[in-house]
C-alpha cells in the first residue's frame, strides 16, 4: 500500500504491544501454585486447569485448582494472620498499602499484558484503565487505613473475608475487593474467576516482594464447584464479597442465610443510556462506543439499552452505524485495536445464542461490513432497532458487544423505560440542558448515573446496585462499611449484662431492668418516679385494628389474638394479620411513594410533630408498658422518654443526612446521595415494645421510605396505640402500615413479597435465617441481628448513622464540567 492509498483509507498499520514479556513469566512460574500463608503451595488434589488465550482459543497455562482442603488451610491461615493484622496500627496498614499501590506501577505494564494475553482485553483498555485503576484503589484506601482510628471510632475489622471475582475486570475487581478488606484490618482469601488467574498470580507476587505478613493475603485458583462453593460455606469466614452474576449471587445469598455472614453482592445489569433531543449527537456516539463496546460489552454496568428521544433516533443510527463501520476489532495486544476477543468459547456461544432469539423476536440486527478474526473468540459490534421493551434481548443481561435501542417522546416515558427493568445498576442521561439531566438522575433506580459521561470509575466514588443488581458498595467511604461491624458487637450480649429475664422480669424479681451492680440501668436516664411503682392497668374496652393506607382497618382473617401480661392474665386483643393484609399494607405502602420525593425538612416536621404528640401522652404510654412487660412505672416513663429523644434525633436528622461531593481525578464532581430504599418490612423487638418500634420507624421514614411493620408480637400494644398519635401528626396516609400477629408468619410473607424492596428482622435466629432465605427472591437488602438482643437503651447501639446507613442507599451522579 502507497501513501497515497494509505491516506485514502486511513487505514492503521499493526502496532502490537510484545507479548514476550508476558509469556516470560508465564513460563518461570509454571506450574503455578496457591498462594497461601505467603508461600506457594502444590494444590491437594493435586490438579490444573487450562488458561486459555482468547484472541488465539490455544492453551496459555495451566493454573491449580484448589478444592475444599486448600480452602480450609488458606482460611486458617487468614485466621491466624487476623490475630495480628486486625490490631495492626492503621499507619502500617497504610504503608503495606502504599507499597503495593507502587509496586503496582512499577510492574503496570507487565500485569497490562498478562491481562490482555489471558481475559483478550485491548492492551488500550487494560494499560490505560484497569492497572492504573488498580494503583489508585491501594492509594485511596491506604488513606483509609491511616484514618481508620480517627474516622471510624465506633467500628472494627469483621475477620477473614471471602473474596469471589469475575473474569471481566480480574485484577480491577481484585483491587476494589482487597483494597478496602486491607484498609480495615481484615485477612482475605480470594478466589479469581477459572478463565483470569494470571494477574492475581502476579498480585500474589507482589504481596511477597512488598513483604505483607503471611496469611493476610491468599489466593486460590480453581473452580467455583471446588473452591467457591467451600469458601462461601466455610464457617470460619466473616464476611463474603461476590462480584458476577445474580443467579449465583441468588444462590450465595441462599448458603449464607442465618449464618451471621456480612454479603455484599455486585450482581448483573441492564443500564439505559438515555439520550434527549438536545444532546451534541457527536459526543454521543463516542459515549456509546464507551458504553458498550468497551471490554466488548462484558461490562456489569454496560450501557446496554440505548433509548433515544424518537425525534433524533434516525440521525442517531445513522450515525453511530457509520461509527461501527470504523470500529478495529483484532488481537487484543495491538494499541490500535478497539474490540478484543470474548472472554470464552461458552460466553461467545451465550452471546450468539441471544443475538439469534433477538432477531426471531422480530428485532432487526445490523452489524458492520467487515469481519472478525477466524481464530480466537470474536463477535463484531451490533446494534438492534425495532425492539420492543419486553422482548428477551431487552432485559435480559447479555453481557458482550450487542446494543438494543428503543424511543421515547417525554422525559416521563424514558423514566419509565428506563426503570423497566429487574436490575439498577447504572445509567447514562445525555442532555446539553443540565436542569432536564438533575431532574431525571434522581428519578432512576440505579446505583450510579454518569450525565454526559459513562463508564467512569473512581476509588473515590461508590459503585453498587439497586433491586437485582445487588447490595453494598464498593469505593467511596461508604464501601468501608462492607468491612467493618459495630466495636460493641464483640461486647458481652448486652441485654444478658443487663440481666432482663424472658418476659420482661429480672432475675431479682422485681421487674426492673438492672445493671450488673444490681443498680437500675435506666438510672443514668433519672427519668420518671421512684422504682415499685405500680400503675393500675386501663380496662380492656376494644381490639385495635390494623393500621393501614392511614386507615385502621378490620383483620381479612376476621380472628384476634389475646395479649397477655408477664403474670400471664389478658391484657387485651389484636388482630390477627394475614398475607392479604400484608398485601393491602405494600400496596398503600407503594402508594405513599410520594414521602420519598417530598422535602426532608417537610419530614422532619412531622417527625417533631409526633414526638410532641407522644410526649403530650406519655403517662399513658408508660402505664401500657408496665401493663406489658410487669416493669416498673419509672423503667416505663423512662422507655417512652427516649423514644421521644430518638424521635427529635432523627427529625434532626431527616434534613442532615444529605451526602458528600466527591471529586475524582478528571474536571467534574460526583454528587453522593442517600435515597429512601423504598417500600421497607420491619419486624420489632420483643424487649422495649415503645423504644424498638420506634427506633427503627424513626430513622427509615426519617430517610424517605414508606413501611410496613410487624410490632413485637408479645407486646403490640405500644405500637397499636400509636395509630392515634401518627394520625393526628400530619404524616400522609400509608407512610406507616401496622400489621399485627404471628411475627414470624407475617414476616415470611413480607421476606417472600417481590414489592418489598427491604426487609429488616429483629427477632430469634432461625426468623432471621427465613428471611434471609426468602429474600433471595428479588435480591431485597436485609438487615437482621441473627437472635442477638441490642440495648435499645443505648443511643451508640439504639440510633445514630447505622441505621441511616440501613435506611439509604447511595446513588453516586456523576457530572463532568468544563467546554
Ligand atoms: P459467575 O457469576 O458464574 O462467576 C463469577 C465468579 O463466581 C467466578 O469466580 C466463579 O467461579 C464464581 N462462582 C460461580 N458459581 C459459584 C458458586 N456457586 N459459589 C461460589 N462462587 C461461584 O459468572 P460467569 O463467569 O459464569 O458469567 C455468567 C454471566 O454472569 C455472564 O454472562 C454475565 O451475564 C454475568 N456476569 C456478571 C458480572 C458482573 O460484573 N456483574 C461478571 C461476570 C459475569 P468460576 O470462574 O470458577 O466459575
Amino acid at each position: 500500500m502507497n501513501v497515497t492509498e494509505i491516506f485514502e483509507t486511513m487505514e492503521y498499520g499493526p502496532a502490537p504491544e510484545a507479548a514476550a514479556p508476558g509469556l516470560a513469566w508465564i513460563k518461570e512460574h509454571e506450574p503455578f501454585g496457591l498462594f497461601i500463608n505467603n508461600q506457594w503451595v502444590k494444590p491437594a488434589n493435586g490438579q490444573y486447569i487450562e488458561s486459555i488465550n482468547p484472541a488465539t482459543g490455544k492453551q496459555l497455562t495451566k493454573v491449580a485448582t484448589s478444592n475444599s482442603a486448600d480452602v480450609d488451610a488458606a482460611v486458617a491461615a487468614a485466621r491466624t494472620a487476623f490475630e495480628t493484622w486486625g490490631k495492626t496500627p492503621g499507619h502500617v496498614r497504610a504503608r503495606y498499602m502504599y507499597a503495593i499501590a507502587r509496586h503496582i506501577q512499577k510492574h503496570s505494564r507487565l500485569l497490562a499484558v498478562l491481562e490482555s494475553l489471558d481475559n483478550g482485553k485491548p492492551i488500550r483498555e487494560t494499560r490505560d484503565i484497569d492497572i492504573p485503576l488498580v494503583a489508585r484503589h491501594f492509594y485511596y484506601y491506604a488513606g483509609w487505613a491511616q484514618l481508620m482510628e480517627s474516622q471510624l471510632t465506633n467500628y472494627q475489622p469483621v475477620g477473614v473475608v471471602g473474596q469471589i471475582i469475575p473474569w471481566n475486570f480480574p485484577l480491577l475487581m481484585l483491587a476494589w475487593k482487597i483494597a478496602p478488606a486491607l484498609a480495615m484490618g481484615n485477612t482475605v482469601v480470594l478466589k479469581p474467576a477459572r478463565y483470569t488467574s494470571l494477574t492475581a498470580l502476579k498480585f500474589a507476587e507482589i504481596m511477597h516482594e512488598i513483604g505483607l505478613p503471611p496469611g493476610v493475603v491468599n489466593i486460590l485458583t480453581g473452580e467455583a464447584s471446588q473452591v467457591g462453593e467451600a469458601l462461601v460455606r466455610h464457617p470460619d469466614v466473616n464476611k463474603i464479597a461476590f462480584t458476577g452474576s445474580t443467579d449465583v449471587g441468588r444462590s450465595i445469598r441462599r448458603a449464607t442465610a442465618g449464618s451471621g455472614k456480612k454479603l455484599s453482592l455486585e450482581l448483573g445489569g441492564k443500564s439505559p443510556f438515555i439520550v434527549f433531543d438536545d444532546a451534541d449527537l457527536d459526543s454521543v456516539v463516542e459515549g456509546v462506543v464507551d458504553a458498550i463496546w468497551f471490554n466488548q460489552g462484558q461490562v456489569c454496568c454496560a450501557g446496554s439499552r440505548l433509548l433515544v428521544q424518537e425525534n433524533i433516533a434516525n440521525r442517531l443510527i445513522e450515525k453511530l452505524r457509520v461509527r461501527m463501520e470504523h470500529l478495529r476489532i483484532g488481537d487484543p495486544l495491538d494499541k490500535a485495536v478497539d474490540i478484543g476477543a470474548i472472554v470464552s468459547p461458552g460466553q461467545l456461544k451465550e452471546i450468539q445464542r441471544l443475538v439469534k432469539q433477538g432477531v426471531e423476536e422480530g428485532a432487526v440486527m445490523w452489524q458492520p461490513s467487515w469481519a472478525c478474526p477466524t481464530e480466537g473468540y470474536f463477535f463484531p459490534p451490533t446494534l438492534f432497532t425495532n425492539v420492543s421493551p419486553a422482548t428477551t434481548i431487552a432485559q435480559i443481561e447479555i453481557f458482550g458487544p450487542v446494543l438494543v435501542s428503543m424511543t421515547f417522546r417525554t422525559p416521563a416515558e424514558a423514566v419509565e423505560l428506563a426503570n423497566n427493568t429487574r436490575y439498577g445498576l447504572a445509567a447514562s442521561v445525555w442532555s446539553d440542558n443540565i436542569n432536564l439531566a438533575l431532574d431525571v438522575a434522581p428519578k432512576l433506580k440505579a446505583g450510579s448515573v454518569w450525565i454526559n459521561c459513562t463508564n467512569l470509575f473512581d476509588a473515590s466514588s461508590g459503585f453498587g446496585g439497586y433491586r437485582e443488581s445487588g447490595f453494598g458498595r464498593e469505593g467511596g467511604k461508604e464501601g468501608l462499611y462492607e468491612y467493618v461491624r459495630p466495636k460493641w458487637e464483640t461486647l458481652e450480649t448486652p441485654l444478658e449484662a443487663l440481666h432482663i429475664a424472658k418476659g420482661s422480669t429480672s432475675s431479682n424479681g422485681s421487674g426492673s431492668i438492672q445493671d450488673e451492680d444490681g443498680e437500675s440501668a435506666f438510672q443514668d436516664l433519672a427519668f420518671g418516679s421512684a422504682n415499685g411503682y405500680v400503675a393500675a392497668l386501663p380496662t380492656i374496652d376494644r381490639t385495635p385494628k390494623m393500621f393501614i393506607g392511614g386507615k385502621q382497618a378490620r383483620p381479612d382473617s376476621g380472628y384476634s389474638r389475646d395479649i397477655y401480661d408477664p403474670q400471664g392474665h389478658m391484657i387485651g386483643q389484636v388482630g390477627e394479620g394475614n398475607r392479604k393484609d400484608i398485601r393491602n399494607a405494600v400496596e398503600a405502602a407503594h402508594a405513599a411513594s410520594g414521602w420519598a420525593v417530598g422535602t426532608t425538612h417537610n419530614r422532619a416536621q412531622i417527625l417533631y410533630y409526633i414526638a410532641e404528640n407522644l410526649s403530650s401522652r406519655e403517662d399513658e404510654f408508660a402505664r401500657r408498658i408496665v401493663q406489658q412487660t410487669g416493669r416498673p412505672y419509672a423503667d416505663a416513663v423512662a422507655e417512652v422518654q427516649v423514644s421521644i429523644s430518638r424521635l427529635f434525633s432523627y427529625a434532626a436528622w431527616a434534613d442532615k443526612f444529605e451526602g458528600v461531593v466527591h471529586r475524582p481525578p478528571m474536571r467534574g464532581a460526583v454528587l453522593a446521595l442517600p435515597e429512601a430504599i423504598g417500600v421497607m418490612a420491619i419486624t420489632c423487638p420483643d424487649e422495649y415494645p415503645l423504644l424498638g418500634f420506634i427506633s427503627l420507624a424513626a430513622p427509615a421514614i426519617a430517610m424517605g421510605n414508606t413501611l410496613v411493620v410487624v410490632p413485637s408480637q408479645q407486646s403490640p400494644l405500644s405500637a397499636t396505640d400509636c395509630y392515634q398519635v401518627l394520625e393526628t401528626s400530619d404524616l400522609p396516609n400509608g407512610v406507616v402500615n401496622i400489621v399485627t400477629g404471628d411475627r414470624d408468619a407475617l414476616s415470611q410473607v413480607l421476606a417472600d413479597h417481590d414489592d418489598v424492596d427491604a426487609m429488616w428482622y429483629f427477632g430469634p435466629a432461625e426468623g432471621c435465617k427465613h428471611v434471609e432465605l426468602a429474600s433471595a427472591s428479588n435480591m431485597k437488602r436485609t438487615w437482621v441481628n441473627y437472635g442477638h438482643p441490642r440495648n435499645w437503651l443505648d443511643p451508640v447501639q439504639g440510633e445514630g448513622e447505622e441505621f441511616l446507613r440501613e435506611s439509604t442507599q447511595i446513588k453516586n451522579i456523576w457530572i463532568p464540567y468544563g467546554e
